[in-house]
């Protein structure tokens, strides 16, 4: 079927051909000449990526009326990132119209500014639900003029506890309206929904219920839980043009890891509801346009976003609950592209991916994690391609060139180029020669060095850095101080890791009733842990490269992480950490310890330690 067939007047169609599609796509073929002439109330079982946007955009900007300014069509999305992509996209679809006006309203914006967009006269209002009801109570919206009501991604509304703000929006909607509901999933909330409010509807499913999309690759690497974080590293440095979302399962999950990827010098940033309006408008703006390569993001604020061209999902973490698989993968391979959906597990996930793979019937394929060889090799001849495909600045290259020639005359072209490319493919060898398999159950994984991760309730704010703290758990435990590593000293807390087998002594000391400044000293064991400390960067001796250079990503790259152009990001990043919690003692020097059961106060061992400061 053609757009042509689908009777849309010509400043639509002309607006289409100006987007570059070809054909409607299934979901179209269906509601665009139902929806269009008839007045119906309709639900559509439908994905994000199968077009839908245009589905219910066009029916309504073909049947919009633009000599008056009445309110005739109310869309209600669930996110503020939805409301602004719905209405970025009908303002495209409506490029060719005179006098219409879309407005998005939305928690987090202020509410004036949309009241004023509102009175002088929305043709379309985009609104998330909660925004719309204190619209409404404030008498902003005018609702009686509607004759569309579009439920977009109707189930994640609900599932976000709008249920109350939809039932009061939809009963002071008009009688004679129609009701477009569209929706991933159908559970009993949504069929309620369509029960209450609408009349006959006709029904629509395009693609099976929550069946992904079938150009996706969907593969899953199995880690131990510790090296999530590396792996997820190792991941996107063998795919040096990834341009994806990073999936975790919490808001603070997904500061954390977007924070470590910036501090390591990669092109990300984080998407959560925890950020200002202005912040993920930010964030959007830099993904949307390319120069953001990693978007590190929520379920919540990362659905049903359309964004082109993105190449890899990764879910950090599956999701809590596996129906939103489909929604996180779906936001690769849109518009008939192709796309890889990656899952970091460990051990205890496998039984979900049973479950996803039953949900979108199809199977994953498990993956090895890369070894530090396949990394180097895909580095080195994406840096090939780079020197191959550089735009060159001819004009202002060339009033240097006689002298460059003459600097180089003794080498020959072959020596050049090896020269050249080594200057990058030297620190990125150096970071990866010694890189251990991070696969679970292999020789290398950190989980066969059985290591543990613990936490203490003692940090900065008693004055401790990392060698002090280290040696006052060497102290404590009798453990040796070599055995003590990657000590992370926050505020009014501490981690740190030994050898598994030392896990009994630490936790032991909590039966000691160790006293610290009169505070009980508490150990605990921690599974949580970011930074790959034990991993590359301190095995490749204070390593790892810089990802700057990526063509273009780096352009919008933030500043201020260790991501120096010169390619010494790693060696900064490790001297940055020694230098921070590395030699001053003058500051712990008043530091003691009481062992109860031990009847006596123990001075902390070290001379430089005073001894009355209990
Ligand atoms: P949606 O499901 O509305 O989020 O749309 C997914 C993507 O498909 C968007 O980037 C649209 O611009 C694009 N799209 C929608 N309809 C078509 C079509 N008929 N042909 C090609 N691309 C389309």
């Amino acid at each position: 079927m053609t757009f042509k067939e689908l009777g849309l007047n010509d400043a639509l169609m002309k607006a289409i051909e100006d987007l570059g599609f070809e054909n409607p796509t299934p979901i179209q073929q269906q509601t665009i000449p139902l929806l269009k002439s008839k007045d119906t109330d309709l639900v559509a079982l439908a994905q994000t990526g199968t077009g839908k946007t245009a589905a219910f955009g066009l029916p309504i900007l073909n049947k919009l009326d633009t000599n008056t300014k009445d309110t005739q069509a109310l869309i209600l999305s669930p996110t503020r990132e939805l409301c602004v992509q719905i209405t970025n996209d009908l303002k495209k679809y409506a490029k060719y119209y005179k006098g219409l006006m879309v407005t998005s309203v939305y928690g987090g914006a202020s509410i004036v500014n949309q009241m004023r967009d509102i009175k002088q006269g929305s043709q379309i209002i985009v609104a998330t639900p909660g925004r719309l009801v204190d619209l409404i109570e404030r008498r902003a919206v005018k609702l009686s003029t509607i004759k569309t009501i579009v439920l977009d991604e109707a189930d994640e509304m609900l599932n976000m506890g709008f249920k109350d703000s939809l039932d009061a929006i939809l009963e002071q909607t008009p009688e004679g309206k129609n009701t477009w509901l569209f929706s991933a999933t159908m559970p009993r909330e949504v069929e309620r929904i369509a029960k209450n409010y609408m009349n006959n509807p006709v029904d629509i499913s395009a693609g099976k219920k929550n069946e992904g999309a079938a150009n996706i690759t969907h593969v899953y690497y199995s880690v131990n839980s510790r090296d999530r974080y590396s792996a997820l590293k190792r991941i996107v440095d063998f795919y040096p043009e990834i341009f994806g979302v990073v999936f975790c399962r919490t808001k603070a999950e997904t500061q954390e890891v977007a924070d470590a990827l910036i501090k390591d010098g990669y092109s990300a940033d984080a998407l959560h509801g925890d950020l200002s309006q202005g912040q993920r408008d930010f964030v959007m703006k830099r993904f949307r346009n390319k120069t953001l390569q990693m978007l590190v993001a929520t379920d919540v604020a990362a659905r049903g976003i359309d964004v082109k061209d993105i190449t890899h999902v990764i879910n950090y973490n599956l999701p809590e609950d596996i129906e939103s698989y489909t929604h996180r993968s779906g936001r690769t391979a849109r518009a008939g592209k192709s796309g890889l959906a990656i899952s970091i597990i460990t051990g205890r996930d496998s039984g979900k991916i049973k479950d996803i793979e039953r949900i979108i019937n199809k199977k994953f394929e498990r993956g090895v994690v890369p070894n530090g060889f396949d990394v180097t090799e895909k580095q080195l001849f994406h840096l090939v391609k780079k020197l191959h495909d550089v735009s060159v600045n001819d004009e202002e290259i060339e009033k240097y060139l006689p002298k460059i020639y003459e600097e180089l005359k003794d080498l020959s072209k072959e020596e050049i180029i090896k020269r050249f490319i080594s200057e990058e493919f030297n620190r990125f060898f150096a970071y990866y020669e010694n890189a251990s398999d991070l696969n679970s159950g292999s020789e290398g994984g950190s989980g066969n060095n059985k290591t543990s991760r613990f936490f203490i309730n003692l940090g900065q704010l008693d004055g401790f850095n990392r060698n002090s703290l280290k040696d006052f758990l060497a102290e404590i435990s009798k453990v040796h101080p070599r055995m003590i590593f990657n000590v992370d000293v926050k505020g009014s807390f501490s981690f740190f890791e030994t050898e598994s087998k030392f896990v009994d002594t630490f936790l032991g000391v909590n039966k000691d009733d160790v006293e610290f400044n009169n505070r009980k000293v508490s150990i605990e064991a921690s599974a949580k842990r970011m930074r790959d400390g034990g991993g590359e960067e301190r095995r490749s001796g204070g390593g790892g490269f810089n990802k700057g250079g990526r063509g273009g990503f780096e352009k919008g790259r933030r500043e201020g992480g260790s991501s120096d152009r010169s390619g010494n990001r790693g060696k900064f990043g490790a001297h940055r950490e020694r230098k921070s919690s590395g030699g001053d003692r003058s500051d712990s020097g008043r530091r003691s310890f009481d062992r109860k059961d031990s009847g006596e106060k123990k001075q902390f061992g070290k001379s430089e330690f005073r001894k009355n400061k209990y």
